[in-house]
């Protein structure tokens, strides 16, 4: 049973470097967020996010329906958790994409099988340079996720690994043998059992 959890500002390279890195990684979940977010041009309800109302979140926290969930410029997202119990019970290496927040709650909830990441382009231009590029974001957004990224980048300390993501095929490699490491690590159960047939045979 193993997550990884790969954070890093909107714009960094998160999605891309797991996209290239997918066929290397075995068999995996890459957990599809909810959010309050609009979807932007070429999102699909279901692919990147599932996209529902303040209302419906709302009512998805009430009835306990998340792992984690956090507030992020302005908006609600979630990882919802019986998909992720399912991918976890079937022996899937589950990835998600959660900001700062989400990580820390993730940590306090399943610390023992989690690995995790954060992603940065190597300075901030560069950084602006890609939300420009990438085109998908008014101006005002970029700058709200500008400056969400100065306060991120603070919580870099709280991660087990940091990819500069500077030449995207080295970035993606780097990915690849954290997922691989990643794989290595047991629940106490796991353990357990290694344990106990270990004594037996
Ligand atoms: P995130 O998922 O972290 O929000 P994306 O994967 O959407 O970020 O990447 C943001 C933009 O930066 C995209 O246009 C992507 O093509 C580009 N990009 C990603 N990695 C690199 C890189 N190493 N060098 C240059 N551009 C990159
Ligand atoms: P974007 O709007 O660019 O897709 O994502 C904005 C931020 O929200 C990113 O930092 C992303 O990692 C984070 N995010 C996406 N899904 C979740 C989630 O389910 N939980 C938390 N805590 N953060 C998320």
């Amino acid at each position: 049973m193993s997550i990884v959890v790969i954070s890093g500002p909107s714009g960094a390279g998160k999605s891309t470097i797991i996209n290239k890195a997918s066929e290397h990684i075995g068999s995996f979940y890459f957990s599809i967020s909810t959010t309050t977010r609009a979807p932007r041009v070429g999102e699909v309800n279901g692919r990147e996010y599932f996209f529902v109302t303040k209302e419906e979140f709302e009512d998805d926290i009430k009835e306990g329906n998340f792992l984690e969930f956090a507030k992020v410029h302005d908006n609600y997202y979630g990882t919802s958790l019986k998909p992720v119990l399912n991918a976890l019970n079937e022996g899937k290496l589950v990835i998600f994409d959660i900001d700062v927040q989400g990580h820390k709650l993730v940590r306090e909830k399943l610390n023992k099988i989690t690995t995790s990441i954060f992603i940065t382009p190597p300075n901030l231009c560069e950084l602006e340079l890609r939300l420009k590029n990438r085109s998908l974001d008014d101006d005002e957004i970029i700058k709200r996720r500008l400056e969400n990224a100065k306060k991120e980048i603070r919580s870099i300390k709280e991660y087990d690994y940091v990819i500069i993501n500077d030449d995207i095929d080295r970035a993606a490699k780097e990915f690849v043998s954290v997922c691989n490491a990643a794989r290595l690590k047991l629940s106490n159960e796991e353990i357990d059992k290694i344990i106990s047939f270990w004594e037996k045979s």
